[in-house]
């Protein structure tokens, strides 16, 4: 055995399911009990997860073989987890099937979130992904933007209790767009950190859909509407400090391709407007991290 061979990051683990946390109506965090061993990832990384291991999936899989004519690939899934914490966590959120607007029911969030106990054992495959902080970040930035929507809030709560605890100068502000409170991941332990943190960390909540009356709720005074250039500048007084990441829904391949079948152009989602606000209130490429859950 060559032992100065580097040691395979990505591989294959099969894991058991400590424990299931329903975060909100639609999603939850599944805490992987990993025996021992040593896990290497950083925060921002994702894990996948084949489809193809779970028997009750072989019939949905089958068909959905036969009609897209192709394999049902792994599914991609980040650590809301951080690397010192004990137990590997990873967070979904249920997609939706919307009769005559979705093309397919979705496969697997619906299993992990809702039908996924104490006990399971599933296979993963990890760790990788770019969507991490610089080695050099203490000297590029003092102050990291968060602009999430969703369940985009979960690489960013992996980075943000991550560089909490190791890098002492770094400020943050989170900048959190969902339709309602209800909706919020980790509103609660946003809110502790926040006041864990009161000179590191600014937590602003944008709600789309919440009634004017419940904007002011448990966790804070939140914004109204979308994330805009507006919002930003408001909440970003020094832009040439920073460096963003932001990550929620993009432009799916699907999206690209139905466009090129109608001859138009995609529109453009939260990911795409969220960096068109921050590049118009003066972020330069090499300030802009993003990952896109389309
Ligand atoms: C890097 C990365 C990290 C991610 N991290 C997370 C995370 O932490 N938490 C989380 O909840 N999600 C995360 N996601 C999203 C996740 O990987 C899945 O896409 C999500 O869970 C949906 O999977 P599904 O099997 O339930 O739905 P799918 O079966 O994949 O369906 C999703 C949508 O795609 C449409 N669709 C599927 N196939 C086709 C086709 N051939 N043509 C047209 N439309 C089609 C469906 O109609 C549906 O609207 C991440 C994605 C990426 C890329």
């Amino acid at each position: 055995m060559d032992t100065n061979a580097p040691r395979k990051r990505i591989k294959e683990l099969e894991v058991m399911v400590a424990d299931t946390v329903q975060e909100t109506e639609d999603t939850s965090t599944l805490l992987l009990f990993t025996g021992n061993d040593r896990l290497e990832y950083q925060a921002g990384h994702f894990l996948t997860i084949d489809p193809h291991q779970f028997d009750a999936l072989g019939r949905f899989i089958s068909f959905f073989e036969d009609v897209k004519g192709r394999k049902e690939p792994a599914r991609a899934y980040s650590m809301s987890s951080a690397p010192h914490e004990r137990f590997l966590a990873i967070t979904v959120k249920e997609e939706r099937y919307t009769s005559n607007v979705t093309k397919y029911p979705p496969l697997l969030s619906p299993l992990l979130v809702k039908r996924t106990t104490r006990g399971m054992r599933l296979v993963i495959t990890g760790f990788t992904g770019p969507y991490v902080l610089p080695p050099d970040i203490d000297k590029r930035a003092e102050h990291l933007v968060h602009i999430c929507a969703g369940s985009g809030i979960v690489p960013n709560y992996s980075i943000l209790k991550q560089s909490l605890q190791e890098h002492p100068k770094l400020r943050h502000t989170l900048v959190y767009s969902n339709k309602k409170w209800d909706d919020v991941i980790f509103a609660r332990e946003l809110r502790e950190l926040e006041k864990r943190h009161p000179d590191r960390l600014r937590v602003v909540h944008t709600l789309t859909r919440e009634k004017p009356e419940l904007l002011e709720g448990p966790y804070g005074k939140a914004r109204t509407g979308r994330i805009s250039g507006a919002l930003l500048r408001e909440v970003i007084e020094d832009p040439a400090s920073c460096v963003a990441f932001a990550c929620g829904p993009g432009i799916t391949s699907h999206d690209k391709a139905e466009a090129r079948r109608q001859g138009t152009q995609p529109a453009p989602r939260f990911l795409e407007t969220s960096l068109a606000a921050l590049r118009e209130i003066g972020f330069k490429e090499e300030q802009l991290e993003y990952e896109s859950y389309g």
